[in-house]
Order: structure tokens, then sequence, then C-alpha cells
């Protein structure tokens, strides 16, 4: 007699999956925190990786997938968090070593200008700082051949190995495999972006060539590349954006929406200085809602502001999830929901009211100015990218031709001729970078219900505070068209900002 044939044993218990995926996330944001905080001289996520071996296999993927094709309703949407995760997860397993060697060869390399050496990681700081043109240039030119040389050999082995694993899990491209794990249509996206950007060419074209006049001295056709950082950095505004004042103006800011950075024991802000400290803000949530890390080096400067607001809005939204959601919605989600916060909270530094009462700047035209141009100028710079990231990412093997194409969808949206050697250094894994445009787009429906219901001082108003904790609450438990629309907002799409743009800028 022979034994009726056995169903196949599901190893994957789904509460054990969960648990054990909870520490792994809090585990590898851990890592990044102790390494970009200067903590720690080198990044090691691949030892990270190894503590979860039985996360992020082939087998797992095709598990979880069964029991999602199985699920319904709200457990279904659960199951789709996880899944994207593990698929991450899983291309990230896959190429830890690279994506480690990466982050150190970047960490340790060097350039040299005019005999000095600078860290190709302080060098971004260095070209913003330069008033010389002429070296400005030379800082770039030495950048652009370390990435070449350095960088882009290793992230073009990481790219064509993420490509061939989309082919490997049974999808016909790295596009299609994340456009179904994120229920995303990239193409609908990048044809709402394309329209924004046919929109606002003619303003930006205006208000850059104006910009680059009056704080550069030339018309934009004659800035370079290089110049864009020190434009952007725009030292003639330190004196009010100040170093000393940096985190006191973010305590003063939370407290008027009834937040007492100190008495939160969950967030611990990081202000020490270390050598190998990240010079740009960055937010590390350890355990939702539990252990949230904001970590800063002061320098002062409108950026570092913008800066830090942003990465306070990811804290403040993180440190204030309900401790009783499901790890996927405390965790995982919609990236753009936490984006549209951190942007809610640094495009304060738009606002007139808050400039006035935080920052004693009531002569702010323009600065307004110069500070809408800069959005206008990253968000044109932004649907570019998306532009050619949905093309990168058809590739199935030779990346020749990306780099030519990089620099001519960036140019084109920017009106500026960019390098093409930045073709893998300005892609971010997993098409993040639609959920930095899909925030933008929620910001600025965000920004037009806060005015409208709390006044253009909204960041005053307690009742402000309260709708915004009452969404911090859900994590990123509903997509950012979902929570738009829970809380009173219309359509997500790019009309609202474009209003912004127009109002700010347009006479
Ligand atoms: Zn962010």
């Amino acid at each position: 007699m022979t034994a009726p044939k056995e169903k196949p044993v599901t190893a994957l218990d789904l509460e054990t999956y969960r648990r054990r995926a909870e520490e792994f996330v809090g585990a590898l944001d851990l890592e990044y925190y102790e390494h970009f905080s200067g903590r720690k001289p080198t990044c090691d996520t691949a030892a990270v990786y190894d503590r979860y071996p039985e996360l992020f296999t082939k087998a797992a993927i095709d598990e979880l997938e069964g029991i999602y094709q199985a699920a319904k309703d709200e457990e279904k949407r659960r199951l789709a968090y996880l899944l994207a995760f593990t698929v991450d997860g899983f291309m990230g397993e896959q190429t830890k070593h690279l994506g480690d060697e990466v982050a150190n060869t970047e960490g340790a390399a060097t350039i040299t200008v005019d005999g000095e050496s600078i860290g190709l990681r302080q060098a971004g700081v260095a070209q913003a700082n330069e008033a010389d043109g002429a070296r400005r240039g030379r800082i770039q030119e030495a950048r652009l051949a370390a990435t070449g040389e350095l960088l882009n050999p290793l992230l073009d082995r990481v790219w064509r190995r993420c490509h061939e694993l989309a082919l490997e899990l049974g999808y016909p491209h790295y596009r299609e495999l994340y456009s179904e794990v994120k229920g995303l249509d990239y193409g609908l996206l990048r044809a709402e972006m394309e329209g924004f950007l046919r929109a606002t060419e003619g303003l930006y074209s205006r208000v850059m060539d104006r910009l680059s006049r009056e704080r550069m001295g030339v018309p934009y056709s004659e800035l370079a590349y290089a110049d864009l950082p020190y434009l952007w950095r725009a030292p003639g505004f330190d004196d009010v954006f100040t170093r000393a004042g940096l985190v006191p103006t973010l305590r003063a800011t939370l407290a008027g929406l009834q937040i007492d950075l100190d008495a939160q024991s969950n967030v611990h802000v990081d202000t020490e200085v270390r050598k190998l400290k990240s010079p740009r803000a960055f937010c590390a949530p350890v355990r939702v809602p539990g252990e949230i890390y904001l970590v800063v080096l002061p320098q002062g400067g409108q950026e570092d502001y913008a800066a830090l607001l942003h990465e306070a809005g990811h804290t403040e939204h993180f440190a204030h999830v309900d401790a009783g959601l499901p790890f996927e919605y405390r965790h995982l989600g919609d990236n753009a929901v936490t984006e549209g916060f951190a942007f809610t909270f640094d495009h304060l530094v738009l606002n007139r009211e808050w400039l006035a009462r935080y920052l004693d700047f009531t002569d702010v035209d323009e600065y307004l100015r110069f500070a809408n141009v800069n959005d206008l100028y990253f968000m044109r710079r932004y649907a570019a990218k998306l532009c050619y990231e949905t093309e990168l990412h058809l590739q199935t093997g030779s990346l020749d031709g990306m780099a030519a194409l990089y620099s001519e969808f960036l140019s084109a949206a920017t009106m500026i001729e960019v390098p093409e050697a930045n073709y893998l250094v300005d892609v971010d894994d997993s098409f993040y970078c639609a959920s930095y445009l899909r925030a933008w787009m929620l910001e600025g429906s965000f920004r037009m219900i806060l005015q409208d219901r709390y006044g253009a001082d909204w960041f005053v108003n307690p009742a402000a505070g309260d709708w915004l904790k009452g969404m911090w609450a859900d994590g990123q438990h509903f997509p950012a068209e979902r929570l738009l629309l829970k809380h009173g907002g219309g359509r997500l799409d790019a009309e609202p900002l474009k209003h912004h743009f127009e109002t700010a800028l347009g006479r």
C-alpha cells in the first residue's frame, strides 16, 4: 500500500514570518543608523541578511504569493505589503555583498582637487560651498570621474542582477514586477508627470533664467550643471537659517503642533558631531513606533533646515503610529504616505507665516521666489528620473545606451546639460522616485486642506496637529490615493501643485 501523496507541507508560518520580518527590518535600520551616523565605519548589511536566511528565498515568495492569491479584502492588502517587502528583500539579499561594496567604496573614496584630498561623500558639500566657479567645475569633474571608475562598474552589476532576478520571478522585466507588487501603473504616473513637465515648462524656463541672472550673474543658458549646488546652497540666507537655530526651530515648530520633542521617549535625536557622520539629516525607524532615530549634523543654511524638517516629518509620523496595528501597516505599506508627511514639514520653509514666526524673517519675497523655484526644479528633476527609470527597468541585459538616455531626460526637464556619469548613482531601489512624486502631489493637496481649514498659520493650530496625528496613527495602512480621499481631499494628481507654483511664481 502506498501512502497517499502528501500535500507539500507549508513551511511558512505566517505569524512567525511576520515576527522575523519585523526583527529584520529593525536590524537593517539599526545597521544603517550606525553606519550613516558615523558610529560604525563599515556598513555590513550582509551580516544582517545572513541572520534571516529563511525570509528572502524564492520559496518564501512563492508561498506568500499562494497565500496572497487565496486571501480576501483586508488580509489581502496586508499580504500585498508583505509580498512587496519580501520581493525587495529578495533583491537585497541577492545583491547584499555588492550593495555593501557600493556603500563602503563610496565611504572610503577620496577625490583630489588642486592637490587637496576630499572624501567623495563630502565633495558635494564642498562643491555647494565653493564660491569660485572654476573650482566648482574641477570638483565636479573629479566627482564624476570617481563615480565612473569606482561606483558605476559595481552599480552596473547590481542593476543587471536585479533585472535578471525579475525574470527569475517570472516577470518580463523589473518594471512589470514592481508595477505588480506595488499595485502601481508607472506608465500612468509617467503620463501625469509628462503633463506636469509640459504645463510648467514656460514658467520654469522664465523663473530659472531670472534666478540665474540675479544670483549667479549669467543667463540660465550659460550656467553649468556644476554651478547648481552652489545656486541652491544660497549662503546669502545663512544669517536667517543659522546653525545654532536649527534644532531649537524644530523643537518650537513641533511645540506649535502640541508635540514635546524632549518628552518623546520613543524619539532619539542624535545631534552629536562625528567625523564619519552623514552631512545630510536622516530618520531611522528601527521599531515603529517604539524606537525612532532622528540624526542630524547641524550645519545651517536653508537646505539644512528643509532636510531636518523633512526627516522630522518621517520621525513624527512613525512615532505616532498606533502600536496595536499589524507590522505591515506600521512598518511597510505605501512610502508615498510617510514621504507626504515629510514634505508637509519641509515645505514649511515656503510658508510666509512660518518664516516670520520662527525665524523672524519678514522681508521674504526674494527668498520665497528662490525657494519655490528650487522646489519646482527638484520636482521636474524627479519627473524626469521617473521617465528615465521606466525605460531603464525595461532592460534585461546590457545597460548600454542608458547613460545617454539619462542625460537626455534629465537635461530636457531641467534645461541644463546633465552629465551622463550619474546614470546609476541617481537611481533609487524599487522605483522609490515614484513614492517621492506621489508624495509631492499628496503634500500639494495636504497644503491646500491645511490652509483652508486651519489658516496659513496652521502649524500653530492644535486642531491641525490633531488632524495630522489622526492620519499618523494609521501608519501606512492606506495608500496615498485612499488616504487623501478619506481625509477630504480629491484625486491624487499634480493640479494643486501647479496652482501653488503658479501662485508663487506666476507673477
Ligand atoms: Zn523622505
